[in-house]
């Protein structure tokens, strides 16, 4: 027997199940205990008091800070059949009372305010004169001068809330620091309150970091996998939202610019033609996003280094809150770091520089590390995060550890010719120099009379370029913030003197995107894209934004299952008795036509899709549990590389996770897989003796580069099981 708030869940909201924690909150709220609600961007914050408020028999009032955000819910909730209503500054006279009427004939269940609105003496006696059973604070950290958005309005929320003796409070943030969390708390004077603190991890959102090298060249390779799908590129400063926007026109993309910059009405429009899919992306400061409901945006790139690590989290929660797949692009440029290094040493304010000192390292120890990027996101919000492989991130679904080369010739090369150049020049003239130039640079500097002029001539520019920044990035060099001049560390000394090798990788490699898995079925193209316009078409004459009349997931889903009678088209995800009863005709019409001309059979959708973790009793084993299984039980390695139709390495990956959860293997084909001889083997579980088995490269460069990764790998599996 499902519950009363399962049961509105799917007519009203048409979705199958709760996302963690949904319904402990509504519970809670129907107990009347006040609640303070922690979920990340995207999470699903707003269904914790819409149910409530459906069930409860008086009105539910949500205090929210922006216009825009207001307005969105608004929309997103009479297109579910809900009677909810808007009061505040934005809206005409006869709107204004026509709401106002309907709140106090008790037609409205929900009343989204502005605070100010809601601290006027008319609405507030408005208020006391019908039942209030609930007293929502969305965007809660607008209360606390800790959070990013402090709003003075919000502070006095608290002194009307003794006019409400039957409603329970719920206050809902994103921001999770134990100040905001405290603030929210004495400030709404809550006792014996609830605390609801949801997974800050996002399971489709694919996180890449990849080191800036031609940032435009790099995001016109990028976009080209998200043909006419939206997405927002997050930019440092104005003038770079400007030019990015315009070369991003000039190659024939759908693109405006947001910043502060620019006025009121440009930036409202522009924000509004990308809600409207009216606009593919949009090209912002980070005065974008706030207020911004969109369901399906489909990636966002930040084109430079974003403020902090919380201010990263936010940006890219942004994307995918339908639930699909999202991909994140950080290009990470060490020059930016620099600049930035550079500009926090000017700072005054000691306690500002280390504040934003912290902020930086804790972004640029994100972005190098080679461990799963989840682990120091989660972490950052204070939740630990134990999984191996997430299978969402770059470093997790990598083909291992890259294989790096002894690059120490070309490094003393180059470290010699910065040093005979005085320490004076850039990359580029040292690259120049190296190459065997002429120019007339070159030439003035007398340059072309070094021992090092044209010794590099066996790489171009573009190499040079790449390895520069390797050099750069593992410390042997710093770069002038002011003037881009190269100089050396006392590492690269240690090189220069033949005293360290270099290890890195001659050949930039080329991007790839698109790896980790599509957090949906595969579905019909066209048929989506024919739903698609259909949805454009209807959203357009409703004047609303096209994900309000259905999410792409619910689209997806009629492109994966094909429904074709009443009963299949209910069961989609999103589609609850509002939407079919308005949209279910022209929708089913159209999958009819469609899979009558190309002789489609229904698919019938058994159990929901997963919506964010399978459920552990539905979840198949996982595939390096099995793979460990079959291998224990006398499958040859081998075997089970033609089994799986994987290389190597990705069978060695499977067995040490699988050896990571504890379990045993079988030892003896594991040596045998090795091409060492005893002796050089015996060196090897030497330096693991001494450096342990956790990381590969410390032990990789403790043989001096001398035995590939991939022996290292089985060589591993062997002594850890020996
Ligand atoms: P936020 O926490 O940022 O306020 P929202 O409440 O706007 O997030 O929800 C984000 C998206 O997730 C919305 O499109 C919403 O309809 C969807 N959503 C929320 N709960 C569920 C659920 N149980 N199943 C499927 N989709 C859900
Ligand atoms: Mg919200
Ligand atoms: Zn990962």
């Amino acid at each position: 027997m499902p519950t009363k708030a399962q049961a509105i869940l799917k007519t009203v909201f048409g979705y199958d199940d709760f996302r963690p924690l949904q319904e402990e909150i509504i519970r809670t709220a129907l107990q009347k205990v006040d609640a303070l609600v922690i979920m990340p961007t995207g999470g699903g914050k707003s269904l914790c008091y819409q149910i409530p408020a459906l069930i409860f028999e008086g009105l539910t009032v949500v205090v929210s800070p922006l216009i825009s955000l207001m307005k969105d819910q608004v929309e997103q909730l009479v297109e579910l059949g809900v009677n909810a209503v808007l009061l505040n500054s934005s809206l005409t006279q006869e709107e204004y009372s026509r709401n106002r009427n309907r709140v106090k004939n008790r037609e409205a269940k929900l009343l989204y305010v502005a605070p100010e609105t809601l601290l006027k003496p008319d609405i507030l006696s408005l208020l006391t004169s019908i039942p209030v059973d609930c007293l929502t604070i969305d965007e809660a950290h607008c209360i606390s001068e800790w959070g990013h958005d402090f709003r003075p309005e919000y502070r006095q929320i608290a002194g009307v809330r003794n006019r409400f003796p039957g409603a329970v409070c719920m206050a809902l943030t994103a921001t999770a620091t134990p100040q905001v969390r405290k603030d929210i708390c004495q400030n709404l004077h809550f006792q014996n309150h609830k605390e609801f603190i949801a997974s800050f991890n996002r399971e489709n959102l694919f996180i890449q970091v990849v080191p800036k090298s031609n940032a435009l060249g790099q995001t016109l390779d990028f976009l080209k996998k998200f043909s006419g799908q939206s997405g927002i590129i997050y930019c440092f400063s104005r003038k770079q939202v400007e030019s990015l926007a315009e070369s991003l026109h000039a190659q024939g993309y759908s693109v405006r610019p947001y910043h502060a910059g620019m006025s009121d009405e440009e930036r409202k429009e522009n924000q509004e033609l990308f809600i409207r899919d009216n606009v593919q992306i949009i090209v912002a400061t980070i005065a974008f996003g706030m207020g911004i409901n969109k369901s399906n945006v489909r990636f966002v790139i930040h084109y430079d280094l974003p403020k902090s690590i919380e201010s990263y989290y936010q940006e890219i929660g942004r994307a995918g809150r339908d639930g699909l797949r999202a991909d994140c692009l950080l290009l990470f440029g060490i020059g930016d770091t620099q600049k930035i290094r550079y500009f926090i040493d000017q700072k005054e304010d000691p306690l500002q520089q280390q504040v934003a000192r912290f902020h930086l390292d804790s972004l640029v120890d994100f972005a190098e590390s080679r461990e799963c990027r989840r682990r120091p996101l989660i972490r950052y919000f204070g939740e630990a995060y134990e999984e191996e492989n997430c299978g969402m991130c770059d470093n997790c679904t990598s083909s291992g550890q890259k294989e790096l080369e002894d690059i120490t010739i070309p490094a003393q090369k180059f470290f010699s010719c910065i040093y005979r150049t005085g320490q004076l020049f850039g990359s580029a003239h040292i690259i120049e120099v190296l190459r065997g130039s002429e120019s007339q640079k070159v030439i003035r500097h007398g340059h072309n009379n070094l021992p090092t002029h044209g010794v590099g001539r066996e790489f171009s520019a573009k190499q040079w370029g790449h390895l520069a920044r390797q050099f750069i990035r593992e410390g042997y060099l710093t770069k002038d913030p002011a003037y881009g001049s190269l100089k050396l560390t006392p590492k690269a000394l240690e090189v220069l003197g033949s005293r360290e090798k270099v290890f890195g990788a001659l050949q930039e490699e080329a991007l790839e995107y698109g790896r980790g898995k599509e957090v949906s079925e595969a579905y019909d193209k066209t048929l989506f894209e024919l739903l698609r316009r259909q949805r454009k078409e209807l959203a357009d004459r409703a004047n609303v934004p096209p994900y309000v009349i259905f999410s792409d997931k619910s689209l997806v889903e009629m492109a994966s299952f094909y429904p074709q009678s009443v009963q299949s088209f209910m069961r989609m995800h999103g589609v609850g008795e509002a939407k079919f009863a308005k949209y279910g005709a022209l929708f089913l019409n159209t999958i009819r036509r469609y899979c009558m001309e190309h002789q489609i059979k229904e698919r019938p959708k058994q159990r929901p899709l997963p919506v964010s973790r399978p459920k552990p009793e539905a979840a198949p084993k996982p595939r390096h549990v099995e793979v460990g299984e079959a291998y224990n039980s006398g499958k040859t390695i081998r075997e089970l590389m033609a089994a799986y139709e994987v290389k190597l390495p990705t069978i060695l990956e499977h067995l040490y996770k699988f050896y990571q959860e504890g379990y045993k293997l079988r030892a003896e084909e594991l040596q045998a897989l090795s091409a060492l001889p005893a002796e050089a083997q015996q060196k090897v579980f030497f330096v693991f003796d001494k450096l342990g088995t956790q990381r590969l490269r410390p032990v990789f460069e403790a043989l001096g580069g001398q035995v590939a990764y991939e022996e290292l790998h089985v060589l591993r599996l062997y002594y850890l099981n020996r």
